[in-house]
């Protein structure tokens, strides 16, 4: 595979290289002398606890009927675009009916790189295809600095296809009623690697509630149907806008899944 070095520049511009760090500049020459000034951590405000709904405790238990019929419809879809159309016949998820777009993938299918994220946002209810917005462009960048582009060798999806209201966080249900089609997604376009991308994607496909600072960088293996996938949990996009000075974190990642492709091929 192939790296763009100057995709591989607008990366580490993007990741901040280019950004003065400290407040007074460093001379590198005189610190082999003197001891190293270490730099004050950059707070990390708190993400908000999604708020509670009123006069619920417990979350809603997954409807069983709905799930059941998300798995028929997923498992006797036998190429991609059967279970798009599938996909856009099932009424069992409420978050359909609130949103403008059924947004399935984009992408080149049979990609070697399978991408999954979270959910839709506005752009993408609107334009019909993931990762389109703000996030979507870095999500590109960060593809080109590993050789890899949607046009060519990348497909991307979510664990949910229907933008959330005001984006909040799916619920299990929705998941629930989700995933079915996303394990015959991952079974139709038999990826040789997978990228997870973020905490909730993390929750929801691998059932992992660590964190994702701890589950990203390590490899793990996902089985789906008589496959068994290498994935890549690792930071989401626009979890990087806002915290650019974890973009190193990520580019480590995105390395390791470069490493692994060469040796697959
Ligand atoms: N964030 C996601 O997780 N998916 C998208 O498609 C866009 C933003």
């Amino acid at each position: 595979m192939q790296s763009d070095p100057l995709a591989t520049l607008n990366w580490l511009v993007e990741a901040g290289a280019d950004e003065a760090i400290a407040e007074a500049p460093v001379n590198r020459l005189a610190a082999a002398a003197a001891p190293a000034a270490t730099m004050p951590a950059r707070p990390v405000p708190p993400r908000p606890a999604p708020a509670a709904k009123p006069g619920k405790s417990a979350p809603a238990p997954v409807d069983v009927d709905t799930v059941g019929t998300a798995q028929a419809l997923a498992a006797a879809a036998n190429t991609l675009a059967e279970l798009r159309a599938a996909m856009e016949g099932f009424d069992g998820c409420a978050l359909k009916h609130t949103a403008t777009s059924t947004v399935f993938a984009d992408g080149t299918e049979q990609a070697p790189v399978m991408l999954i994220g979270e959910a839709p946002g506005r752009d993408e209810d609107r334009v019909g295809k993931p990762f389109v917005g703000r996030a979507g462009q870095l999500l590109d960048k960060m593809l080109a600095s590993i050789g890899l582009d949607r046009a060519a060798n990348a497909y991307i999806t979510n664990v949910i296809n229907w933008r959330p209201p005001n984006n909040r966080d799916p619920s299990p249900e929705e998941a629930a009623q989700c995933l079915p089609f996303l394990r015959r997604h991952i079974e139709l376009a038999r990826p040789r690697i997978i990228i997870l991308l973020g905490a909730v994607a993390a929750r929801h496909v691998v059932g992992k509630t660590d964190g994702i600072m701890k589950l990203r960088g390590h490899w793990m293996d996902y089985r789906v149907g008589d496959q068994m996938v290498p994935l890549m949990p690792t930071l989401h996009p626009a979890y990087l806008l806002r915290q650019p000075a974890h973009k190193k974190l990520a580019w480590r990642d995105l390395q390791a899944v470069r490493a692994r492709l060469e040796s697959l091929s």
